[in-house]
């Protein structure tokens, strides 16, 4: 153990001495040069082929170039691989060993020092996460590699004569659509997470049972595993739909005066599968579930960014399982990604998607990924597609520079047959537009994210941020001025209302009336923002009116934006809208757009939606691709059903209205 550590120990156990287990010890100690969060490390580990082919018929479309990078094809363009960089990468050939002595064993030692660690398995369904981390007999993974490593450290350190005791208990939970679930006492229910005093999280009443062997640990391990919650899809027929939280805590007691205690805890977690729900084809409850996954792993993924980018807001809150490892994850904690990835064409889609989610830097290279020649036969139909999908803007939005500047016609699409056996990407061609359409989204988020843009590609990292806050600074300027222009036009509206006279003498241009808000009184303004009713009010008169207006009697709602001189009358009655279906269907469709291609500004302008909700509906979209009808919307986790619909009634008539 080097001096660095023993201080630290030294450090803690003072700090112990003073105020009991727990991160306050260290907070309180080290007041004032409180470590920096810990970085969450990434490794990525590439599975070889495993469905019976050795690679040879269906080239893979992912390769390692060192112990630290791999390249992937790039389908937007095939004159260029991209290159990811982590802190390791274990290519198909390395061993359960490998993995488990460059990337786990290391930090094992922390536990007895009472700090936290957590490993985590991610990536799409069947591509290596269950075999990393739990492996089989023959390779055993993670799991059983650290649990006899633990074990036997612990017989060392805590044998008689030495002086600390040491225990550890072993607990294990799923945690499935948002609930808690003790996997070795499956009839307790979902469990609620708490933090204490000291910052430490807490399952109350979650099952810990003691192990001092590896036998013990398989027999209560084993048959808890059988009770996760996995379901069939077209991808794996036993894909995990949960993910598996196994808690290792190891327990010291000092056995002279003055007695000390401390604790670490070891999280080894095999998350669910990060697919995409449309090619699972997931419907009804799998397509929930899907929904809970993956806006889980999404908060992951910004909890993860905020740590390695020492962002000072980490949104452990926003979902169970970052909730859980608050106190494992970053701080002082010591924390593992291996984001597990196959070679095979069909998870193109699911390997970009899961090594964007880990790599925080990656570079574009000027080289194609195999033959040149026969990839840009491939690449054609997607192009086409593309343009096909998307309105002239969005295609140019969408594209990169470099297609820009070559703007040269591609070649039409080769026969299907022809293009079989030629590329990595040949998949690509015959792909789902839907998702085609998914992965520019990611690329636009990505891009606007400042994380892949092309400008921030080489840009060290602090710079990227600064250059990011000023942006942000300069989007949230923006959309001040333009709240106080719609209330200054607002106020004018409502001026005009009040006294048409004035509307004669008025300027055409904006700047009079806005010389003049300081006369505008408050309530006519109450009537002139209601921009359903003031066009209600215009179509009313007109034949073809879309909306009518309905009288019932015996409410007492109040419309006061009709008539002035029936005004008072109004008042004891309620009006209804009764508004035409096309109307209604337009305003349906223009929600379904702004859903689907706002930005979180954008989509901040509607009714009901404020900043939180416009970022996990973006987020949602980007993972699961656009929203199929508005009442998607209820699948966004954070939005309920009642919202949804209250949000469609305040919306819909607004937008329906708007430049129709
Ligand atoms: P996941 O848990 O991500 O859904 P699995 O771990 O179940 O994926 O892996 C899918 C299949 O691939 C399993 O049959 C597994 O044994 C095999 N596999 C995964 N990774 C490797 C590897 N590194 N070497 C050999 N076989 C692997
Ligand atoms: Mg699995």
């Amino acid at each position: 153990m080097d001096a660095g550590v023993m201080g630290q120990l030294r450090r803690r156990e003072m700090a112990s001495a003073i105020s009991g287990a727990g991160r306050c010890r260290l907070s309180k100690v080290g007041a004032g040069r409180r470590p920096p969060p810990a970085r969450v490390r990434v490794a990525v580990r590439l599975r070889p082929f495993v469905d019976g082919t050795d690679g040879t018929g269906d080239p893979p479309c992912v390769r390692g170039l060192d112990s630290c990078s791999l390249e992937i094809a790039n389908w937007r363009n095939h004159q260029e691989t991209l290159k990811y960089q982590f802190d390791a990468f274990y290519g198909e050939k390395s061993s359960q060993q490998d993995i488990y002595a460059g990337s786990v064993q290391p930090i094992l030692r922390h536990l007895l020092e009472g700090q936290n660690a957590s490993v985590l398995a991610y990536g799409p369904t069947g591509a290596g996460k269950t075999h990393t981390m739990l492996g089989s007999p023959e390779q055993p993974g993670v799991i059983p590699r650290a649990l006899m490593d633990l074990l036997q450290l612990t017989r060392e350190e805590g044998g008689e004569g030495r002086p600390w005791a040491l225990s550890v208990t072993m607990s294990y939970l799923e945690i499935y659509q948002e609930k808690v679930l003790d996997l070795l006492d499956p009839a307790s229910g979902d469990l609620v997470i708490r933090e204490d005093c000291r910052g430490n999280i807490l399952i109350p009443g979650l099952t810990q049972k003691p192990i001092t062997s590896f036998a013990e640990f398989e027999q209560h391990f084993l048959p808890a595993s059988r009770n996760r919650t996995v379901g069939a899809t077209r991808l794996n027929q036993r894909s995990s739909r949960s993910h598996a939280v196994l808690l290792v805590k190891v327990e010291q007691r000092e056995r002279l005066a003055p007695f000390r205690q401390r604790e670490g805890k070891l999280y080894l977690i095999d998350l669910a599968g990060s697919e995409d729900n449309r090619r699972t084809g997931n419907k009804g409850l799998r397509l929930k579930e899907s929904g809970a996954i993956n806006s889980s792993l999404f908060v992951l993924g910004k909890v993860v960014d905020a740590l390695n980018q020492g962002l000072p807001r980490v949104p452990y809150r926003d979902s169970k399982l970052t909730r859980l490892l608050q106190d494992s994850l970053g701080g002082s904690a010591h924390s593992i990604l291996i984001a597990n990835i196959a070679p095979e064409r069909r998870f193109y889609l699911d390997t970009v998607s899961a090594l964007n989610f880990a790599a925080r830097s990656k570079e574009v290279i000027n080289r194609p990924f195999t033959n040149e020649s026969l990839q840009l036969r491939v690449l054609a139909p997607v192009k086409l597609s593309q343009k096909e999908l998307l309105g002239p803007s969005e295609a140019k939005r969408a594209r990169g520079p470099e297609e820009e500047e070559t703007g040269s016609p591609e070649p039409l699409a080769a026969p299907a047959s022809a293009s079989q056996e030629l590329s990595p990407l040949q998949k690509l061609s015959s792909m789902d537009p839907a998702v085609l359409e998914r992965l520019l989204s990611l690329d636009r988020l990505l891009g606007s994210q400042g994380s892949q843009g092309t400008h921030g590609l080489n840009t060290p990292r602090r710079e990227r941020m600064v250059l990011m806050k000023t942006m942000e600074e300069k989007d949230l300027e923006i959309e001040r001025l333009k709240m106080k222009q719609k209330e200054l036009e607002a106020k004018v509206l409502a001026q005009e209302a009040v006294d048409p006279k004035d509307k004669e003498n008025s300027s055409p241009t904006m700047l009079r009336p806005l010389a003049r808000r300081t006369v505008t009184v408050a309530k006519p303004l109450k009537k002139a923002v209601v921009m359903p009713l003031q066009l209600i009010q215009e179509q009313a008169a007109s034949p073809n009116a879309e909306i009518h207006i309905l009288k019932k009697k015996g409410r007492k709602r109040k419309l006061e934006s009709l008539d002035a001189s029936e005004s008072e009358e109004k008042a004891e009655d309620c009006w209804e809208l009764q508004i035409s279906p096309e109307l209604l269907a337009h305003g349906r469709q223009k929600i379904l757009d702004l859903l689907n291609e706002g930005s979180a500004r954008d989509l901040r302008s509607l009714q009901r939606i404020g900043q939180k909700k416009a970022q996990l509906i973006v987020g949602w979209r980007e993972l699961h691709g656009p929203f199929s009808q508005v009442e998607d919307l209820e699948l966004v986790e954070g939005i309920s059903g009642k919202q949804m619909e209250s949000f469609l009634k305040a919306n819909i008539l607004g937008l329906a209205a708007s430049q129709r």
